[in-house]
């Protein structure tokens, strides 16, 4: 036998015991975000290197070190166009609003995006190195009630969903007015400890000080519980702002807590960030992969990506992580409504085109495609989980007539064999 060739790693395939649970969570999206009033736009997996390094940040993990870039079209004597698999979907959406000129003076845009994105990272349950996000964004409303709109539609899309109890934390990063004391107050304050945080850390330090509250390590976690937090630093526009979006969260009845610790990985927020956690422990559960779907308000994006000056909110939810949340209660899929079985050579005729027919009415048929003697058919519509069975053979064919039996309860009855007859016998 020929050597196999494996997936490339971190990169996974999903097969159809896991796929239907996706698609009823992709579903769930699309229907939820439609009814808020989101259009889907779908943009290439592939863009621009400069896109991700102006629009998530130079010093970010993903830019520095998580993307897959490679220079396409080089040639002998020209220098190619260095290109990078997308690791998130907001910069490529701004893009393309940007480049199809959706941003007009007094613009108000809403989108959808749904689909793999790409980072080099170290794979662990809930962490892979392709993994698809479903993500909303809001361009062009600064309002409160932009930022508690957002955060109600990635609420209501999670709350359809199975998947057991969410926290929401909420914090504001401030702005560019306010938020510079607080890096300055930060650095300090971490400076003092700077031995005791881990060697990512020390360089974070230097490059995105506010990272490092993000940090999973708990060596640096327990310097980061005693450094100052934002709260006290924002300035008199984000408190409000932050207060209204509070007290709109209240009036839509979501619980949240403030954590004034989530910084996000990203460089392009300002003022409102969100995530939602899974509290979810034991068999199943996420581990520290468990902020399932994060946001917030990113008003200087736009602007530095060459559009006009725009405010805007967006999320972007993991669907691996939820996919791995849905399944510790996911029910077995169902099996076909109606299984034949055919035996003898006029029969597998007789049986394909009974299968067809009602396939057309939106019932799904089966069949045993190898054969095979009475016994092994029964056993397969068992396998497969087929609500009713019919049986055809040469006497059947004969009188026109035959026994569909509902597999749950053993009960049969006759039918016409006739499309119309077997579906409203069922
Ligand atoms: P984390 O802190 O878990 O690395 P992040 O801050 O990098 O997350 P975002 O870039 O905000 O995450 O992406 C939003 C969501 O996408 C995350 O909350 C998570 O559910 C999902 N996600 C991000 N990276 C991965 C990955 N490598 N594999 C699977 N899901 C991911
Ligand atoms: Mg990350």
């Amino acid at each position: 036998m020929a050597d196999k060739i494996t997936a490339v790693k971190g990169m996974n395939d999903l097969l159809p015991d896991v796929t239907a649970q996706w698609r009823t969570i992709e579903e769930s999206a699309r229907d939820t975000l439609t009814h808020f009033g989101f259009g889907e736009v779908r943009t290439p997996v592939l863009e621009k290197t400069a896109l991700f390094v102006r629009g998530v940040g130079e010093a970010t993990d993903i830019v520095g070190k998580e993307m897959y870039t490679f220079e396409d079209g080089k040639a002998e004597g020209r220098a190619g166009t260095l290109v990078s698999l997308r690791p998130e979907g907001t910069a490529p959406a701004v893009r393309a609003a940007i480049e199809h000129n959706q941003l007009a003076q007094g613009a108000l845009v809403r989108w959808f995006y749904l689909g793999p994105m790409f980072r080099r990272e170290r794979q662990q349950r809930g962490r892979y190195r392709q993994f698809f996000q479903v993500g909303a964004e809001i361009y062009g409303a600064a309002t409160p009630q932009a930022d508690a709109e957002l955060i109600d539609a990635a609420h209501a899309f999670l709350s359809r969903l199975d998947l057991g109890e969410l926290t929401l934390e909420i914090n504001s990063l401030g702005d560019a007015n306010c938020r510079p004391r607080y890096v300055e107050a930060l650095i300090a304050a971490l400076k003092s400890h700077a031995a005791d945080l881990c060697a990512e850390c020390q360089r974070r330090l230097e490059t995105n000080p506010l990272r490092v509250l993000d940090c999973k390590s708990a060596q640096c976690q327990a310097v980061t519980q005693s450094v100052p937090t934002i709260d006290g630093f924002l300035c008199e526009p984000c408190r409000d702002h932050f207060d209204r979006v509070r007290s709109l969260l209240d009036a839509l009845a979501i619980p949240y807590v403030v954590n004034p610790r989530i910084v996000r990985g990203l460089d392009y927020y300002t003022r409102t960030v969100f995530e939602f956690v899974s509290r979810e422990t034991g068999e199943g559960a996420l581990g520290s992969q468990s902020t399932v779907c994060a946001g917030g308000r990113y008003d200087c994006l736009i602007e530095s990506l060459g559009g006009p000056a725009t405010p805007a909110v967006g999320f972007a939810a993991g669907l691996d992580r939820l996919a791995l949340l849905a399944a510790r209660n996911a029910k077995p899929a169902p099996g076909p409504d109606l299984f034949i079985v055919p035996m003898g050579e006029s029969a597998i005729a007789q049986a394909l085109q009974l299968a067809a027919a009602l396939r057309r009415q939106g019932i799904w048929v089966d069949q045993d495609l190898r054969g095979g003697g009475l016994k092994s058919q029964m056993r397969r519509a068992d396998k497969v989980g087929a609500r009713f069975v019919l049986v055809l053979g040469d006497s059947e064919l004969a009188s026109g007539k035959a026994s569909l039996k509902q597999m749950a309860t053993g009960e049969a009855r006759d039918v016409a064999l006739d499309p119309e007859a077997i579906a409203a016998a069922m």
